[in-house]
């Protein structure tokens, strides 16, 4: 049996990152960037005001605090408008949330602490101002925020919604980034049903595809659905090598353990450089990888993954995942592990493999991650998996007995 480590290494290695592409900002939502980017412009791009209120100069308001003071309004400035009069000793200018500071105003007396008085017989309107403010008080600097020449985002970093809103207050309407993958997945066996119909006996409801598809898309693939394919090489093969030509990638799932009806291994081993492994881990045992050559020299990475569902998911989640992720650039692969609390035994026997018990978990008082299995850890149950929020990393030996600290990995997450 290989040990999982072994074989993660082996996948990675050849599923490099894709070359990076220059894209609009807007497409690159959850993108990892491959340069740096740094800013050509600053934010905020002149010094405004960060309330509603008055500008003023502060030595005019040094003492409102205990005995209010009157200014005459001079000007008013809405976000959007350019100041046109300086405010003089005795003035100020009513403006608004982001509009341009006035010259000769170094702050702003926010509305709240302000009493409007009226417009005299002259003309001349007046405001009482109750609160004193230091110099620059309730002011956003220019730049303040980024400057230019700063590298906002480093190599490597995920686009993120408010990292996309970075960009576009820097005015970065592009970026370079490793593209999203376009992934295949197809299910393979004559048993499964995907049309509604009615069941005869020796038939099931096809389910792995349906769940590899959101997988697909939660790593943040397109996914190009291939629907159910026969036991049949010929349309087996047809299908696969049809996949390969526009896909960067093709997840399997059936046809890959030892007593299988060997239509997906002979196909496979007729087209691809297939490796099939007996991973030491339960479930999840039998797992083929391989890449497909296109005549342009192209290498498509397949991930043969088992046909029950619950080492389909966990197949996914340990090889097929973190190589995915690999060619998008990231350099967070796998999700987040943690040491936790066993809330019950987890025994189990010596057999050569790490076993991955799917587990409920939670976060106690004691501010520890504790957990307990799941209902049903057959590989076929996957309604009870369905629930899971992690999995126990049992360790090949007699189980971990409660209350002892155990290692999980999380099912939720990037990292
Ligand atoms: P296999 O890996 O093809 O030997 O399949 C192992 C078990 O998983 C069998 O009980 C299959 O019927 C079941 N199975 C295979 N593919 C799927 C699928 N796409 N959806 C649900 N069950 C499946
Ligand atoms: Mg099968």
């Amino acid at each position: 049996m290989t040990p999982l480590e072994d074989a993660q290494q082996f996948v990675l290695g050849s599923c490099p990152p894709k070359p990076a592409v220059t894209m609009g900002r807007e497409a690159a939502n959850g993108l990892v960037l491959a340069v740096p980017v740094v800013s050509a412009e600053v934010v905020p791009p002149f010094d405004n005001t960060a309330v509603d209120g008055y500008a003023v100069r502060s030595e005019d308001v040094a003492h409102a605090g205990e005995a209010p003071v009157e200014l005459i309004v001079n000007a008013e400035i809405a976000a959007g408008a350019a100041p046109d009069r300086p405010v003089g000793p005795g003035e100020a200018t009513r403006i608004m949330t982001g509009a341009p500071m006035p010259e000769g105003a170094d702050s702003v007396v926010m509305v709240e602490d302000s009493e409007r008085l009226g417009t005299d017989a002259e003309g001349v309107e007046r405001v009482r101002l109750s609160a004193t403010v230091p110099a620059g008080g309730a002011v956003r600097r220019a730049g303040d925020d980024v400057r230019v020449g700063d590298e906002i985002f480093a190599a490597g970093s995920v686009i993120t919604p408010p990292a996309q809103a970075v960009l576009a207050s820097v005015n970065a309407q592009t970026v370079e980034v490793y593209p999203r993958l376009r992934v295949a997945v197809l299910s393979t066996g004559d048993e499964l049903i995907d049309d509604g119909s009615p069941l005869e006996l020796g038939q099931i409801r096809e389910s792995n595809k349906t769940m590899l598809a959101a997988m697909l898309a939660e790593t943040g693939c397109d996914v190009v659905d291939l629907g159910v394919v026969r036991d049949d090489e010929a349309e087996l093969e047809r299908v696969l090598r049809s996949a390969a030509l526009d896909c960067d990638a093709i997840v399997s799932s059936g046809g890959v353990s030892m007593g299988d009806y060997d239509v997906v291994k002979a196909v496979l081993g007729r087209i691809a450089d297939m490796t099939w492994m007996q991973m030491a881990i339960k479930p999840a045992k039998p797992f083929a990888f391989g890449t497909l050559t296109r005549d342009d020299g192209t290498r498509v990475p397949i991930f043969g993954l088992p046909g029950n569902p619950v080492s389909s998911m966990v197949s996914y989640e340990l090889m097929a995942r973190p190589a995915l992720r690999r060619m998008m650039g990231h350099s967070h692969l796998t999700r987040q592990h943690l040491v936790a609390i066993a809330d019950t035994d987890f025994a189990r026997q010596p057999d050569g493999k790490v076993h991955f018990t799917r587990v409920s978990g939670s976060f106690a008082d004691d501010g520890r991650y504790h957990v307990r299995p799941v209902s049903a850890q057959g590989s076929h149950q996957l309604a009870a998996t369905a629930s899971a929020d992690a999995m126990a990393v049992i360790p090949d030996g007699e189980g971990v007995a409660a209350g002892s600290d155990v290692a999980v990995l999380l099912l939720r997450g990037d990292q």
